[in-house]
């Protein structure tokens, strides 16, 4: 630890910035690497995922998008920060996946599920998601998230690795500290901090554009309906609650005034919703479409279930959504074909002896819970049954504060060589793979650093207790 204070000082001392809202923060990877790293997420996620086959309706999501990042240069009082930004050319693809998602990277990426068209109904409440996510980028969350990670976690000398996109682990690392989500099997949400900054943030950019700033709290509301009736990814981490709303309201009247500006130079966007939305989502992708997707298919991801790793069942879990008999449009992310989507499904029925229907969330604890058997030691199997009972994994004596700090020890001793096996590393002495290891520490890392953040510093000060007697072992 002591190492990884000195290293935490010298960053401070050299990378200290400011965010757009005035807000101190550590950030230590270089603008142009997290820019690279953005990209190549970017790019990889549009190999991996299926992209709407429909200009009308990637116009209307651009519209919105190129409305709301025209005004970059406006919101940004430091003129360095709002230069690189303004000179980024800005990507927006709209993916086809029933999950209603959104994200932004750096390096100017912007993507949108075809499933956020069922709350974000309006541009308003489109261009709401959208601002909130470009904030995130703005405010260089990503690459703070990366930074206390890295030095805290892990230790610097990992930086150099992580930062090797070539390695596919470090890949999945990447997409998760850049906010890709669970569909790499790595879900890291960003604090409360971050996700307020973002709200704030973004409401300003949007009200900038001319959209009506007082839909976001309408699509919050609409949020946080839907999240009582299906556990989406996306509301895991925005919690679309009371706190979040009062802080919008709070704001409300700055941001209101930007819009009456707005509307005073003439800035309506004329982003209209496609008459035809719903009926374009619906239609099944062409027969064509289907066997050049099916070309590619990976004919392991058909293996019976047991031959399913996590890594695997990471990538082919919306596949599986299968919410209300509806099934998805194309079968992403490894497009099946419905006779082999129905296959596997079955499987999957049969073994978890359930309903017709599942969700993913049964899907992922019964992949931790059952499937998992006789894979994990006996923590992993404590941590797997919190899991299947909906708890917080970090009320399990499995994963207690100590034991965290002491697998975090662990992890930044190993000497460089084996870092790159950290996978089996871990699985080897403590029962969990290096997704699991991640979902884990980020519950921790959240609990622990959110309430230092919130000014409550009494875990804080027990992970460094613990942290202190475990350097001297
Ligand atoms: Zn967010």
């Amino acid at each position: 630890m002591k190492i990884n204070i000195l290293i935490i000082i010298i960053l401070l001392l050299s990378s200290c910035v400011t965010s757009p809202l005035g807000r101190p923060q550590l950030v230590f990877m270089s603008a142009d690497k997290m820019n690279k790293m953005g990209v190549s997420a970017f790019d990889d996620f549009k190999k991996e995922q299926p992209i709407l086959d429909n200009p009308i309706i990637h116009q209307y999501v651009a519209c919105i998008a190129n409305a709301v990042v025209a005004e970059i240069g406006n919101q940004l009082t430091d003129p360095k920060a709002a230069s690189a930004f303004q000179s980024t050319r800005w990507e927006t693809v709209v993916f086809l996946d029933e999950d209603p998602n959104a994200f932004a990277l750096p390096g100017g990426k912007i993507g949108v599920h075809t499933g956020l068209f069922q709350i974000a109904d309006n541009p308003d409440r489109l261009a709401t998601v959208i601002g909130h996510e470009v904030a995130h980028v703005l405010s260089q969350h990503a690459n703070e998230r990366l930074s206390q990670r890295t030095a805290v976690d892990i230790g610097l000398e990992l930086v150099e690795i992580i930062a090797d996109t070539r390695q596919s682990a470090n890949r999945d690392l990447i997409k998760g500290a850049l906010g890709l989500g669970s569909q790499f099997g790595i879900l890291l949400p960003y604090s409360r901090l971050h996700e307020k900054e973002a709200d704030l943030l973004g409401l300003q950019l949007m009200a900038r554009a001319g959209f009506n700033p007082k839909e976001s709290v309408v699509l919050w509301q609409k949020m946080g309906q839907l999240n009582k009736e299906k556990p989406f990814e996306f509301f895991s981490t925005h919690p679309a609650d009371e706190t979040r709303i009062a802080s919008l309201n709070e704001v409300m009247p700055t941001a209101w005034q930007l819009y009456q500006q707005a509307q005073a130079l003439h800035k309506t966007p004329h982003c209209q919703v496609p008459a035809d939305l719903n009926e374009i989502l619906s239609t099944p992708p062409s027969e064509e479409k289907l066997e050049t997707i099916q070309a590619n298919l990976d004919p392991q991801l058909l293996e019976p279930i047991e031959g399913i790793s996590f890594e695997q069942w990471a990538k082919i879990n919306n596949a599986l959504l299968y919410f209300e008999g509806k099934k998805p449009l194309v079968l992403k992310p490894i497009n099946l074909n419905q006779e082999q989507y129905d296959k596997i499904s079955a499987a999957w029925t049969n073994r978890m002896k359930a309903d017709k229907t599942f969700g993913l969330s049964k899907v992922y604890t019964y992949y931790f819970f059952n499937a998992s058997q006789g894979q994990f030691a006996q923590l992993g199997k404590e941590v797997a049954q919190a899991f299947h009972d909906g708890k917080d994994p970090t009320s399990t004596p499995a994963i207690s504060l100590e034991k965290w700090v002491e697998i975090r020890h662990f992890v930044s001793a190993l000497p460089k060589s084996k870092q790159k096996n950290l996978s089996k590393q871990l699985q080897d002495n403590y029962g969990f793979s290096f997704y699991e290891w991640n979902i884990l520490d980020n519950w921790w890392s959240r609990k622990v650093f959110g309430a230092a953040e919130r000014g409550d510093n009494t875990l804080l000060k027990q992970m460094q207790e613990y942290d202190s007697k475990t350097s001297k072992i």
